[in-house]
């Protein structure tokens, strides 16, 4: 067995990573988590998918809580605002569209719809959009027996908060914390594994296996062990971003906002106290000063901090593990955050790695298993995020234009010629969006099917209307009914400062 296990870095990733190995292997696994708070964590990161929501179940931390402890909201989705076209906007839910009619998907009911001109928005149908429309909130699990989803929900939250909150946990379950800057890596000649650290002070950190949580410098994955980063930077070209905190709005909005710019797109996070924003965008279309200047100019109210610029690379890792070295988080490699999916990565990284635990053999069929399966979440996620990029009309910048002709991955344009003859789409195997996220994308991008499915076409005009003005004004019903987003965090899970 494993006795001892080195985590290096102490962002959301290392915390994380520590957290929950911990809790799962409990004392009989020794972990020291090395960070320094000299170089500091990468302090972005605060909106989220439903994933989340495992965290607080495999830490034992009651949602309400987490949420109190990390000034935490919910979000129910993303708005795109200026992305298919300029002027348009479409929401992607957590939570799923209509309800299935018989054999047939919603979206091919409301594709009915639209060739008898008779559609609605297409979110019109979505218990999460209207719910978000309206700026509500409740976790309301099922609409009884109508066969329409509930609510599909994530966080937004304060990142220096979830890694003191990580950080906390992972304390009182054991887990040493040294403070210092790792200098040296020292790897054994034998058999390739880094066997120990040296910090500047010239203490040593040994262990049997090697978390690297370095951020972008991939301290160990990379600079030690040597392993590439692929580029997918002529897909996903937006290499930097510049962030800025500014005072909340009068209303708690729970989904997050990414309005397109000319060369990227702009964030905004809504948290109890404060807005997150942020823009990320291509420095080779616009400058750093121009970029903080289209940011400042979007802001709800008044800026808070300073901006902050950061700067990255979009690929992954050629391996994720080798020899004794996980990498996790940001050392793993970056997709930009448009989709939220870094933290989450991070999570799924981990629990794979407990899946897969090694013993001090490390098995090289495990090694292969694990990267196999991380390799395919970064690469259908990668496709995901290209289509918001590539679908679109705008022809109103190079940078537009430039992501409207790229070429793009051949498992991307399967799923979009599949998806434009009569709206087909299948999810394969365990990516991680759904049918339900794509039909919204496609959709909210102005890809629509040239034609509905067969049986869709039987769909009287009378029948169509009776089915979907039913899902209309049970909705609207409902969401009546509802608390706002605002009521609902002030009744259950109000910011509370914990020293
Ligand atoms: C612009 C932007 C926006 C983002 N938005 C989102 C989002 O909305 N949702 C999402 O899921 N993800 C988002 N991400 C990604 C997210 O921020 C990261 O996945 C997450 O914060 C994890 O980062 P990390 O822990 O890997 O790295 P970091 O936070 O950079 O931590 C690195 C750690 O390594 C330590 N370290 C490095 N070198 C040394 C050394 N030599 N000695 C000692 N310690 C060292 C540092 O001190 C630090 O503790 C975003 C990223 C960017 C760039």
């Amino acid at each position: 067995m494993i006795e001892k296990a080195v985590v290096v870095g102490g962002g959301t990733a290392g915390w994380m990573a520590a957290a929950l190995l911990s809790r799962i292997a409990g004392p009989r696994l020794r972990i020291e988590l090395v960070e320094s708070e000299r170089i500091g964590i990468i302090g972005v990161g605060e909106a989220t998918i439903p994933q989340i929501r495992y965290i607080c179940d495999a830490l034992g931390i009651p949602e309400h809580e987490f949420l109190a402890r990390v000034n935490g909201s919910y979000k129910l989705g993303i708005e795109f605002v200026n992305w298919g076209r300029n002027g348009d906007s479409y929401i992607h839910t957590f939570g799923d569209t209509g309800r299935r009619l018989g054999i047939l998907d919603f979206h091919q009911v409301w594709l009915r719809s639209r060739e008898l001109n008779l559609d609605k928005e297409f979110a019109r149908y979505s218990f999460n959009a209207r719910v978000a429309g309206a700026n509500k909130f409740s976790p309301i699990e099922k609409l009884g027996n109508t066969g329409i989803y509930g609510i599909g929900y994530a966080f937004h939250f304060d990142a220096a908060l979830v890694a003191r909150l990580l950080r906390e946990v992972a304390e009182k379950q054991g887990v040493v914390r040294t403070e210092g800057i790792i200098e040296n890596v020292a790897v054994n000649p034998d058999n390739g594994h880094v066997s120990s650290l040296t910090l500047q002070d010239g203490r040593q950190v040994s262990g049997e296996i090697f978390l690297d949580c370095s951020g972008f410098r991939g301290l160990l994955i990379g600079e030690t062990l040597g392993v590439e980063h692929e580029d997918w930077s002529h897909w996903l070209p937006a290499d930097s971003a510049v962030a800025v905190q500014c005072e909340n709005a009068a209303e708690l909005a729970p989904y997050t906002r990414a309005t397109a710019l000319s060369a990227g797109w702009q964030w905004r996070i809504p948290l109890q106290h404060r807005i997150g924003n942020g823009h990320v965008y291509c420095s080779d279309y616009v400058s750093d000063q121009d970029a903080a200047d289209m940011l400042l100019a979007n802001l709800d109210a008044a800026p808070t901090t300073e901006p902050r610029q950061l700067r990255f690379r979009t690929g992954k890792r050629a391996s994720f593990w080798k020899k004794n070295c996980i990498a996790l988080g940001l050392s793993s490699g970056f997709m930009e955050p448009l989709e939220s999916t870094s933290i989450h990565l991070v999570q799924a990284g981990v629990s794979r790695l407990i899946d897969l635990f090694p013993t001090r053999e490390f098995t090289r069929r495990d090694i292969d298993e694990y990267n196999a399966r991380t390799h395919f979440d970064y690469d259908t996620i990668r496709d995901f995020l290209i289509l918001h990029y590539h679908a679109n009309q705008r022809d109103d910048t190079e940078f537009w234009r430039y992501c409207a002709n790229m070429s793009i991955p051949d498992s991307l344009k399967d799923k979009i010629e599949l998806w434009q003859g009569h709206g087909r789409f299948y999810r394969n195997d365990l990516e991680l969006f759904t049918s339900a996220s794509w039909v919204q994308v496609f959709l909210g991008q102005n890809i629509v099917p040239r034609d509905c499915h067969g049986i869709a076409k039987v769909l009287t005009p009378q029948q169509i209307e009776d089915y979907m003005g039913n899902i209309d004004d049970y909705l609207t019903k409902v969401v009546a009914k509802m608390p706002t987003h605002a009521e609902y965090i002030e009744k259950n899970c109000r910011y509370r400062h914990e020293t």
